[in-house]
């Protein structure tokens, strides 16, 4: 199957009804954006920042930051870059952030990502300032991970565009900024009438979104087969969230790993989910079956499994994708 993914790396993502989806790439590393040319993807839809922090020995001043961010704007050329302030603390230890090195006994839902970032403003500042500095002439795209309420979006851009402020007096600056919100904790998804207004777009993060969802681990590997990314309690809360966004016209990304498997990602076409960012050896199989994928056929599904629920809906769309030869 390799060749016939090689194939179609410079066809679109488009499925046989017409329908243009965009699959995008999950990044890390200035050596993961050289690779966006051989995966034939749209752009990086999830730059992890903090890889850079988990690799170095010291904390990474903002010197080392801009040079990551400007290597990776450059090499994606045109292409959209999202970056993703950083997710460390919980379980992600650092060494040179000792009080980081969380013991909690439930670390996934410690004091990390923008918890650790709102606390910690020095650290965020000089991100801001090195990605601010970093897209230079070009739009900036930036998201916030494990928001859990509104306001904490609004203290992380804020703190932002004081950045921004202070940059343009003294330098061009970028030429637009786009603000994400990231969806991975549930409590989010009911506060959408307040988000929505305030973000340029949302990304849902299905790793975290769904064990907070389950209550199950998702490093546990005695819980990995009993809770199902096919499970109708989170194919109608996805739903739910996109209905929502598209209704305030504010487009909707999956950057979780839900989206990079063929099968969950045309569940989530099915409820109207068409942005992906993926892991990019996914690339290929997602855009092959989203290629042989009639949009609509599967939405009208998808609609009537939801509606009533089968026993096993991974059977059930299974033998559904098999029969219309997905
Ligand atoms: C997620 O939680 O789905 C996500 C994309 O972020 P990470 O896997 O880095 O926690
Ligand atoms: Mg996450």
């Amino acid at each position: 199957r390799r060749a016939e993914f090689a194939a179609i790396r410079a066809l679109p993502p488009i499925t046989k009804d017409g329908l243009r989806a965009t699959l995008m790439v999950n990044a890390g590393l200035a050596e993961d954006a050289a690779q966006l040319d051989l995966s034939g993807a749209d752009g990086i839809g999830l730059f992890r920042t903090e890889f850079q922090f988990l690799i170095s020995a010291a904390l990474p001043g903002r010197d080392a930051q801009y040079r990551l961010y400007r290597q990776v704007l450059e090499a994606a050329g045109d292409r959209p870059v999202v970056f993703r302030t950083v997710d460390i603390g919980g379980d992600k230890a650092l060494p040179y952030l000792a009080d980081a090195s969380d013991e909690s006994e439930n670390p996934a839902m410690g004091w990390r990502a923008l918890r650790l970032s709102l606390d910690r403003t020095a650290l965020m500042k000089a991100q801001a300032r090195a990605l601010i500095e970093a897209a230079e002439g070009r739009i900036l795209r930036v998201m916030f991970p494990m928001i859990s309420e509104p306001w904490e979006y609004e203290e992380a851009r804020a703190l932002f565009e004081a950045q921004i402020e202070w940059v343009k007096k003294r330098k061009p600056g970028p030429a637009k900024i786009e603000f994400g919100a990231m969806l991975e904790v549930p409590s989010l998804a009911e506060m959408l009438d307040q988000l929505l207004p305030r973000v340029d777009f949302l990304s849902i993060g299905t790793n975290d979104l769904t064990q907070f969802l389950f209550a199950a681990d998702r490093a546990d590997p005695r819980l990995a087969l009993r809770y199902d990314w096919l499970s109708p309690a989170i194919l109608r809360f996805l739903r739910r969230i996109s209905v929502e966004a598209n209704a305030a016209g504010v487009p909707v990304r999956v950057c979780g790993e839900m989206g990079g498997r063929p099968l969950e990602a045309m569940a989530l076409v099915g409820i109207g989910i068409t942005n992906f960012s993926i892991t990019p050896a996914a690339v290929g199989p997602v855009k092959a079956m989203l290629r042989s994928l009639d949009a609509a056929a599967v939405q009208a599904k998808v609609a009537a499994l939801l509606a009533k629920p089968p026993r096993d809906m991974r059977k059930t769309l299974t033998d559904w994708a098999r029969r219309h030869s997905v």
